[in-house]
């Protein structure tokens, strides 16, 4: 049987409990064997704005993920140099698995809508299914994707799943550091206590 894998993958500036319980809701309902959280290292959209150091983002999601025997954290994106493309992320976990594993990455909606931007997005597509958790007013734009991939390049590799416990969003959070507000409950305990104690987003 296939091994069916779920790719999480994020910025995570910082990671928060929407994107666990997000990993963990995808996981049962695809019936994933396990899912690699990948923290972009240089995040391909974002040259322009500031992203909290690498290494500070894989230790909080590490962190976030220990105690969850299906989850575990790749470095695979910190270990290669210039821009993060899932692409060639992709494909170095399918060289590492065989062809025997089936590749399912996780992202937001939002993301996901940007498809056609990302670098070699259609071979991307053509070879890993997409979840995309969706929220309140952040739907998946279907009729942009079937446009620009076809509609059964879409119908079978992009699924929706909505998440409404993605209303937290690691915008809000640095906001909330920013301004001295609580993030408590917001993110993990271990993630709470480092971003104060390394003084990020403040
Ligand atoms: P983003 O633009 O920061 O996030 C877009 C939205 O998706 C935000 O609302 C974000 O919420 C949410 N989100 C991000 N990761 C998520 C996840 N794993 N599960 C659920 N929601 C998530 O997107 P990003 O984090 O930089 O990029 C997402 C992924 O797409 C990364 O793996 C990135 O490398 C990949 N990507 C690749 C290319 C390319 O190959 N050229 C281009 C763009 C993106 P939060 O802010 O709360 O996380």
């Amino acid at each position: 049987m296939k091994q069916k894998i779920g790719l999480m993958g994020g910025t995570f500036d910082p990671i928060h409990v929407g994107h666990l319980l997000t990993a963990e809701a995808v996981r049962e309902q695809f019936g994933l064997h396990r899912v690699i959280f990948i923290p972009a290292a240089q995040p391909p959209h974002k040259q322009g704005r500031k992203v909290a150091p690498a290494y500070a983002r894989l230790l909080m999601t590490e962190m976030a993920v220990a105690g969850n025997p299906h989850f575990t954290v790749s470095r695979i994106e910190l270990q290669r140099s210039g821009p993060s493309y899932s692409v060639d992320t992709l494909r170095q976990l399918q060289d590492e698995h065989g062809h025997e594993a089936e590749f399912y990455f996780i992202t937001g909606a939002d993301a996901i809508n940007e498809l056609s931007t990302w670098h070699e997005a259609e071979s991307l597509l053509g070879s890993c299914h997409f979840i995309a958790a969706t929220r309140q007013g952040c739907a998946l734009d279907l009729e942009r994707l079937r446009r620009e991939f076809g509609p059964e390049l879409v119908s079978s590799h992009i699924h929706e799943l909505p998440t409404p416990e993605l209303e937290i969003s690691s915008t809000d959070i640095r906001q909330r550091v920013s301004e001295g507000r609580s993030i408590k409950y917001l993110v993990t305990t271990e993630a709470e206590a480092y971003i104060y104690k390394e003084g990020l987003y403040s």
